[in-house]
């Protein structure tokens, strides 16, 4: 597959170009804003050429494009690849407004090219064994999930993230991973959510606690606790769903890596659950797109799901701005 990085970024360089190589695709062209670090990026990470024109990016023989662009020009980047007829993979979170990133689904639907969100965190053995055992009814009913999303941001990451601009900020950045990955576990929706921030030294919104309801549409059953920072060195993260009948903790689950660990707790005992293959997510989140493309299944994380994973983290800073919980409005429409 030949691609086009809208977007000469650090993810781009430091993941995503890496597990194309991998897969054998083709990076033709990277678009940036300056021409000359954009040349240089090119060089460097082994893109074809670098171009600030996105129409002569497009204009060529790309077949999809990748979008890492800072959040508020997600919009732009896609509506040019959409518009050109690519397919297009969008990093997280999809757009800074609802409006927006639903304009973005209906324009990729509206062309007939594959969209897809890229929250890795799908392609995580240790995530995708916990919902293996959600799915095999191993816990029973679920009726909690615990996520603590607690990295140091690293330094050369401290630019735009710790801004005041729309997209900046904890929620954009690592609460909308936690509510997309709480969505693809448990198979629930968020029904309403209450955020408490904090500032811990490195910007206005380096730190949240969110609580939440969690519903599968007929019956609101299950509570939601997010702990998402900046600001803290040496903690694992972890991830863990409390059911009926048992609970399973996932430790170093929030992360970039194939790493970490699940244990399954029940009557019987604990036990560590053998997560299978530990494949780079960014390979196997490419590969599962480019097998939608051709026509096999869906992406891992489609457009529509980038949408609702958004819906909640734009609930999140609406609580956080006004004090009060925020109900996302979703019973009845759940699948
Ligand atoms: P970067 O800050 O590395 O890049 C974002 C944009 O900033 C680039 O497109 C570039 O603009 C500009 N930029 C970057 N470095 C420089 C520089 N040295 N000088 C001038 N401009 C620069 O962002 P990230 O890679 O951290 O994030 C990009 C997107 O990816 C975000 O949407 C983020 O949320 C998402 N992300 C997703 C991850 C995942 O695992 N799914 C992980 C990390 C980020 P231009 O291209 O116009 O020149």
């Amino acid at each position: 597959m030949r691609w086009a990085l809208i977007g000469a970024s650090d993810i781009a360089a430091t993941q995503v170009l890496p597990a194309l190589r991998q897969l054998g695709h083709e990076p033709v062209v990277v678009v940036g804003s300056d021409a000359e670090r954009t040349a240089r990026y090119a060089t460097r990470n082994g893109v074809g050429y670098g171009t600030t024109s996105l129409e002569e990016a497009l204009g060529g023989r790309v077949d999809a494009a990748y979008v890492s662009t800072t959040n508020e020009r997600h919009a732009a980047g896609v509506h040019a690849a959409v518009g050109a007829g690519c397919h297009v993979l969008c990093e997280k979170p999809l757009a800074t407004s609802l409006d927006q990133a639903r304009a973005m689904v209906d324009a990729a639907a509206a062309a007939g090219v594959v969209m897809a969100t890229n929250h890795h965190l799908r392609n995580s053995p240790v995530i995708r064994a916990l919902r293996g055992l959600v799915a095999e009814g191993a816990l029973g009913r679920v009726v909690g999930v615990r996520v603590a999303h607690t990295t140091l941001l690293p330094e050369r990451l401290r630019g735009w993230r710790l801004g005041d601009e729309a997209g900046a900020g904890v929620v954009m950045d690592l609460t909308v991973h936690d509510v997309d990955t709480v969505r693809f576990v448990t198979g629930l929706e968020v029904l309403e959510v209450a955020a408490i921030g904090t500032a811990q030294g490195l910007s206005g919104r380096d730190a949240v606690a969110v609580a939440g309801r969690l519903t599968g549409g007929d019956r609101v059953d299950a509570t939601l606790h997010l702990h998402d920072a900046f600001t803290t060195p040496h903690a694992p993260s972890a991830f863990e769903v409390f059911g009926t009948t048992g609970s399973a903790l996932a430790t170093d689950a929030m992360s970039q890596t194939p790493d970490g660990e699940v244990v399954l707790r029940r009557a019987e005992g604990s036990v560590v659950v053998d997560v299978g293959e530990r494949e780079n997510l960014y390979v196997r989140g490419l590969r599962a797109f480019a097998d939608a493309v051709a026509g096999h299944g869906d992406p891992p994380c489609t457009g529509e799901d980038g949408v609702r994973s958004l819906a909640v983290a734009l609930a999140v800073t609406e609580s956080l701005q006004t004090g009060h919980r925020v109900s996302l409005g979703i019973t009845g429409e759940i699948a």
